[in-house]
């Protein structure tokens, strides 16, 4: 199929063109002017007025929680009932329009369902999938991590997790505004703990990601040689110093404290209270990261309170709304993202790659809020929500 007379959102720029895909491979087959003489029986479809971007990519989802107030009302849910939770969210995140995601892992659930989606057994996008998060005893997300006491602890659950098909691990550097009595300003690990983890991760291939609040901990965990630093709330100069000198990719995740802000009066009390002591911090520290030239990737915390599957195309406008220009945010969460988690194949208009495509009905750089809800989605070059217009 060919769409032509569209304007062509990718890496940061727009023009006016046509784009050829193949149902058949799933891939695109040929982007610019010259589409049009390809000559082809082709189907060509004459979209004026119409945006084709990448499908987004989501660099932080949870698909195991579903925006519940409080992680604890997931924890007694038994590995059926939270498989079947994931299928659904999922679903819902590829039917929005994130055509990639990583997800940030739950038990030991999401290769799982990363394998069933690959499978075509169920429907969600391209997820890149981790076990469980990996804490201290008691630390942030212990509901449903992996605690550690010790480096050698740390890094036998590293192996655990490879063992069992994770691509990436996650730790938590800091504590956290949704568990109960853990500290976002502290650093909650031992050195020697944050040592062994991004050591053994990268020994057996993968990446790492660190949950980080407070600005030691970001030190300590780019010190260490850590991927990616995911919320990155309270930053300071020299923390985003480290970031450039150590090309680190920020996932700074604005959507999480704006939704507990706007739910501040059925939030728990406590994570009420850390929120109010985040949001602004995090806003200044995203400006900071930003205007230093930071790479920051985009990606929601989806699942968190109120911060529901589904609505993750405002991470766009929130980083647009703190300081990036329409486009730039539209590539950090499209190649930017696809590149960090390693989604290969994803997150530009090239042929030869996925054809994981948003059709937007207007100018995407002029209203952001178009891609909450595209005229279609695509993956693999097949409509998985909404409609071509004309086909
Ligand atoms: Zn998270």
């Amino acid at each position: 199929m060919i769409l032509r007379d569209v304007t062509l959102l990718d890496r940061g720029e727009t023009r006016t063109g046509a784009i050829a895909f193949d149902e058949e491979s799933g891939t695109i087959t040929a982007v610019g002017d010259d589409v049009v003489d390809a000559g082809s029986d082709e189907q060509m479809i004459s979209l004026p007025g119409y945006t084709v971007l990448p499908g987004l990519v989501d660099a932080h989802v949870h698909y195991s929680l579903s925006g519940e107030r409080s992680v604890e009302d997931v924890v007694d849910m038994s590995d059926a009932e939270l498989a079947l939770v994931e299928a659904r969210n999922a679903r819902r995140t590829l039917e929005s329009g994130i055509t990639g995601v990583r997800a940030m892992g739950a038990r030991d659930i999401d290769p799982q369902v990363r394998n069933a989606i690959d499978d075509g057994d169920i429907t969600g996008p391209r997820t890149v999938a981790n076990c469980r998060s990996i804490t201290i005893t008691g630390g942030h997300g212990h509901h449903l991590g992996r605690e550690i006491t010790g480096p050698a602890d740390a890094r036998r659950a590293v192996r655990e997790q490879v063992k069992q098909g994770a691509e990436f691990i996650k730790f938590m550097t800091t504590g956290g505004v949704t568990t109960p009595g853990t500290d976002p300003d502290q650093v909650a690990m031992t050195e020697a703990e944050i040592d062994a983890l991004v050591d053994e991760a990268h020994r057996r291939g993968v990446h790492a990601a660190t949950h980080v609040h407070g600005a030691d901990g970001a030190k300590a965990a780019i010190e260490a040689g850590v991927d990616t630093v995911e919320h990155g709330t309270f930053l300071d100069d020299e923390a985003v110093e480290m970031f450039l000198e150590h090309d680190v990719t920020l996932v700074p995740t604005l959507s999480a404290p704006y939704h507990i802000v706007r739910n501040i009066e059925t939030a728990t009390e406590e994570s009420a209270r850390k929120t109010r002591h985040v949001y602004e911090r995090h806003i200044e520290s995203f400006g900071k990261a930003l205007e230093a030239g930071v790479r920051i990737a985009g990606g929601t915390d989806a699942g968190t309170p109120f911060n529901y599957h589904g609505a993750n195309a405002t991470e766009v406008e929130f980083m647009a709304k703190y300081g990036m220009d329409p486009a730039e945010a539209v590539r950090a969460m499209t190649e930017t993202a696809a590149e960090t988690v390693g989604l290969d194949g994803s997150g530009t208009l090239e042929a030869g790659t996925h054809a994981d495509l948003l059709v937007a009905d207007g100018d995407v750089t002029e209203d952001l809020t178009l891609l909450n809800n595209p005229a279609a989605v695509l993956k693999d070059g097949e409509v998985v929500s909404g409609s071509i217009p004309g086909q």
